[in-house]
């Protein structure tokens, strides 16, 4: 529908005492410009927002952000909510457990609907206003007149800037506090055009404004007369938005639910990322592969000829072709790209650091997988771009880093597609909102790795041995009891004529992980590839048993995973901390106790012990030969 908005029917008052369903139905067919405002505490940042509210005249935000939701419904017919959609995203962080502190407010004018995200500007809120830029189309960044460029106004233009946003406003506020002066606002200009400059930032949009006075927000102002440029409203109804240009882009829709009402109807119903679709376009489905050709175009108002992106619809294909939730339906000729490796720019958004090498979950698109980051390669100082070494990336830290996932997932590089480059990454065990992120590229070292098939297989090794390879995997306190425990376990198997290996925690770290230490990040990595090395045993037929305090119970949950089912036998050796600590064999627990040995379990690091373990043996109920035989029972029919 294009709006002629001389039609006595566009008038908005008028049209919404007729006919409150038609003057919906014409605000619902605008276009919507999503924009985020970012400025510290005193810029004038609320007193714009109202303004802008207020001059807008129209603020039914009721009747408005109803029919939001009812068309995110259409959408998504109640099944997961997709994190991209701005507003749902807010919900979709707030199913994770993360307080978000963005406020979403919703106008429109007859040009336009907008929602508009303000965040806190205070520099540890960088995840809020990243979550309120995740699908901004512009951003208005307010600088004070009498301030001028400041270190917040580059972190939030950085900011906007990693997030995608290409359309900036660089709004000079307060004019009237400086008399109006051409000179100041000129030299604000230069400044930041030489800093933008060095970012990457290849246009903004300067307006000299008043937001407490009312200058050059909906009409040019006469105080102003130097400014030919358009004002702030004018700008924000005019300026093309991304959605006309992802239109240009190839076709690519992400699956979010199989419609199949009956036996009749097959449709695969998503909202379209980037492209156009029409009726008889030749599809490809990923990671599949498998093609087919678009046969209908369905939507609640009925079949459509074509669709565009932002647009959610259902399409059916002609012929019969396999495609789940979370993959992907593009051009066939023009396909994204597969991956399990790539390098990304992280922002971390939760209170615990992160952890490289622990399993997390990465939702991109509808695609939820699992990844582990590696060490970063660097972090970003946010206020001065300086790109600075990291192990780890603690609350609001931004850095880029190498990250793998279990399977291959369908990508584009953030640059080109939003939908298919950003992700969030969600921790396994408090399904809290961890990190979000934007994949650069897919690593090419991944694309020349293949596995190589062998011709002796872990079953013939097995066989060979007649034996179940398995996984005794011990856990529990320093002094609990592992080693001794696990060292006689091995001696009965070994009489009873099985192979085994036992991996010791101390020993491992005199070779394979000399490099490691004791903080969480070490912790990390020292189990995953003492996991590695488990699973390769395995495959090599063997029974191998481990004695790792292993105290983290994620990294525990990702060996499991490594292995073959039924292959890991969680062993906890619970010994209660006092008892551990009376034995203190090593000497260890005085030297933690004394503050001489740092990061010691249970006394400055955590055990957390396992929920659900195949054996537990309480060491204070039997004796050490007593649990030994207690397991080999257990494994050994
Ligand atoms: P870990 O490997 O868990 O750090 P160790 O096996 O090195 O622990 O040390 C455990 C100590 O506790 C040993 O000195 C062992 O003799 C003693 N101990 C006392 N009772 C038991 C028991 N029931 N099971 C295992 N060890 C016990």
């Amino acid at each position: 529908m294009t709006d002629t908005l001389d039609d006595p029917i566009y008038k908005t008052d008028a049209l919404i005492a007729e006919d409150i369903d038609r003057y919906l139905e014409v605000h619902q067919h605008k276009t919507m410009l999503r924009f985020i405002t970012c400025g510290s505490v005193d810029d004038g940042k609320s007193t714009l927002i109202g303004r802008l509210l207020y001059d807008s005249k129209m603020i039914f935000e009721d009747q408005l952000a109803a029919l939001e939701a009812d068309s995110r419904r259409v959408g998504t017919q109640g099944q997961e909510i997709d994190f991209a959609l701005l507003v749902d995203g807010l919900a979709a962080e707030r199913e994770q457990g993360i307080t978000i502190d963005v406020a979403y407010r919703f106008f429109a004018t007859e040009k336009r609907k907008f929602i508009v995200a303000d965040t806190p500007g205070h520099e540890q809120y960088t995840r809020n206003m990243v979550t309120g830029a995740s699908t901004a189309d512009l951003a208005v960044i307010l600088i004070d007149a009498r301030k001028g460029v400041l270190t917040q106004t580059r972190r939030h233009s950085y900011l906007a800037h990693l997030i995608g946003i290409r359309n900036i406003v660089l709004a000079v506020n307060k004019m009237d506090l400086v008399d109006y002066d051409q000179a100041v606002y000129d030299g604000i200009v230069k400044d930041y055009a030489e800093f933008a400059n060095g970012i990457g930032i290849k246009a903004f949009t300067p307006i000299p404004i008043s937001g407490f006075r009312g200058d050059n927000i909906t009409g040019l102002s006469a105080n102003t007369p130097w400014y030919k440029g358009p004002a702030l409203m004018e700008h924000l109804e005019t300026v093309e938005v991304d959605q006309v240009s992802d239109r240009e882009k190839p076709f690519r829709m992400a699956v979010q639910w199989v419609n199949r009402p009956n036996l009749d109807f097959r449709g695969f119903s998503g909202q379209i990322a980037t492209g156009t679709v029409r009726v008889g376009d030749p599809i490809r489905v990923l990671p599949s592969g498998k093609t087919s050709t678009v046969s209908r175009i369905v939507t609640l108002e009925g079949d459509l000829d074509s669709a565009v992106a932002g647009q959610s619809i259902t399409l059916c294909f002609a012929d019969e072709v396999d495609c789940s939730r979370g993959d992907v339906i593009a051009a066939s000729d023009n396909p994204p790209q597969s991956a399990d490796q790539f390098e990304a720019t992280i922002v971390w958004m939760a209170d615990e650091d992160m952890l490289p090498g622990r399993p997390y979950w990465l939702k991109i698109g509808t695609q939820t997988v699992t990844a582990t980051v590696q060490q970063p390669k660097y972090q970003v100082n946010v206020n001065t771009m300086e790109h600075l070494a990291a192990k780890t990336l603690e609350l609001n830290a931004i850095g880029v880093a190498n990250l793998s996932t279990d399977r291959q997932i369908v990508f584009e590089p953030y640059a080109q597609n939003r939908a298919l480059g950003g992700f969030i990454l969600i921790d396994k065990i408090s399904n809290a909102t961890v990190a979000a992120g934007m994949l650069h590229f897919s690593l090419r070292r991944a694309q020349n790795v293949h596995w190589q098939a062998t011709d002796v297989s872990r079953d013939f090794h097995a066989n060979l041995k007649n034996q179940k390879p398995a996984v005794l995997w011990f856990t529990g306190l320093s002094g609990a009891g592992k080693s001794t425990i696990a060292n006689l376990v091995e001696k009965k198997l070994a009489r009873m004529n099985r192979h085994t290996f036992l991996l010791d925690g101390d020993n491992v770290r005199h070779g394979l992980n000399k490099d490691l230490g004791f903080t969480d990040a070490d912790r990390v990595e020292n189990i995953r590839r003492v996991g590695e090395v488990a699973k390769l045993m395995t495959d090599a037929g063997l029974i191998v048993i481990t004695a790792f305090i292993s105290p983290f119970r994620a990294e525990r949950e990702m060996v499991r995973q490594m292995m073959q089912p039924g292959e890991f036998i969680e062993v906890h050796i619970d010994t209660p901390l006092a008892d551990a600590e009376a034995r203190d064999v090593k000497g260890l627990y005085k030297k933690a106790r004394s503050g001489e040995l740092k990061n010691f379990t249970g006394i400055d690091s955590p055990y957390e012990a396992p929920e659900d373990p195949e054996i537990r043996i309480d060491t204070t109920a039997m004796t050490a030969e007593q649990a030994a035989e207690a397991i080999v029972a257990r494994i050994i029919p």
